[in-house]
């Protein structure tokens, strides 16, 4: 009955959704309950119909880059999980040094776009496994360089269908932030500007921080990356590590052993089961070395 109005809209527009989707298949922890509808829309006429009908059905609605900084709920999602394809994935070059991509387009492929046309920059985001628009929201960041030091404007579009648009200093940028942080604002295109350098210095870099993360990271396990944010003035692997908590667990969740930083699924860990361990790894380290962690990861629920 409450998706009635909203199916018959899409259905209507010849736009496909997914009824029930687990959401364990679009998360890179692989674990929670199910969406009521699930879709991807193509374009920004689509996203604009999307919107409306959510509105008009006064339903939630999520959007869901590539998953990697999420956890859902064990009792799934009673809304709508939007992703961006379609248009939304092409990444094109506007001219020597500026590249044009959309939100939905895989980080990964923009590391490769920027490296194909020699454009340093970016090597610090090969490896991070989110989508552009991810990558802009959360203002990702690893080895030094972060999202806000290429960043030159985002587009986006409100839930009346909207458009808008952020310069880099209206983005707002800061350590796992953005001006989109928490808003009703869906990021559609990123304008990156980089810089003109040598193909096989930019390949080299990118293979050398492929390298540290392989060595460093648990990749063979399901998880979300790091699980908390980086206190300031410390290190919150080594916190958690100098308070006995590696290889702690809860059910099939558990503080890798190769990097205490990451929370990882075993197998079969359950939502409920992350949410305790995180819960337990906080309290520890706040009695043991009186620092409030923080979670990086954002819960759908
Ligand atoms: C193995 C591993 C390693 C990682 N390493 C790093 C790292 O080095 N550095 C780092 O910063 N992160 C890292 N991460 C975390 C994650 O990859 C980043 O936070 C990434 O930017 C999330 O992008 P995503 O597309 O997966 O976003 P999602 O996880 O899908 O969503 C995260 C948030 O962004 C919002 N969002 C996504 N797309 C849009 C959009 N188009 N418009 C509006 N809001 C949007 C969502 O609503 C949600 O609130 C790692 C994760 C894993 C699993």
């Amino acid at each position: 009955m409450k998706y009635s109005g909203f199916d018959r809209k899409l259905t209507n527009s010849g736009i496909a959704f997914l009824t029930d989707e687990p959401m364990k298949k679009h998360i890179t922890f692989k674990l929670g309950g199910n969406a009521k509808r699930f879709l991807t829309v193509k374009n920004e006429a689509e996203l604009s119909l999307v919107l409306s009908a959510v509105k008009e059905n006064k339903l939630a609605y999520f959007i869901l880059g590539n998953g990697s900084n999420m956890l859902v709920s064990d009792e799934g999602f009673d809304g709508v999980v939007i992703t961006l394809g379609g248009e939304f994935s092409e990444i094109k070059l506007m001219d020597s040094e500026t590249i044009s991509c959309g939100a939905g387009a895989s980080l990964s492929s923009l590391c490769a776009f920027a490296r194909k046309n020699s454009l340093s920059g970016l090597e610090f985001a090969w490896g991070i496994p989110g989508s552009a628009g991810g990558a802009a929201y959360m203002n990702a960041g690893a080895y030094g360089g972060e999202m806000k030091d290429v960043l030159s404007l985002c587009e986006h579009m409100d839930l009346n269908g909207e458009k808008g648009v952020y310069k880099a200093e209206e983005l707002e940028l800061s350590y796992r932030k953005s001006a989109y942080t928490n808003k009703d604002l869906i990021i559609t295109k990123l304008i990156l500007k980089l810089k003109k350098g040598d193909y096989e210095e930019i390949n080299a870099k990118m293979a050398e921080l492929m390298e540290k993360r392989k060595s460093k990271q648990p990749l063979e396990y399901p998880s979300a990356g790091s699980t908390f944010k980086r206190p300031e003035g410390y290190f919150a692997a080594a916190l958690i590590e100098e308070c006995g908590l590696k290889g702690e667990h809860v059910g099939d969740a558990e503080v890798s052993v190769k990097h205490s930083g990451f929370i990882i699924n075993k197998g079969n860990a359950t939502c409920s089961d992350v949410l305790s361990l995180i819960e337990k790894v906080k309290e520890k380290v706040k009695e043991m070395k009186n620092v409030e962690l923080e979670c990086e990861v954002k819960l759908l629920k």
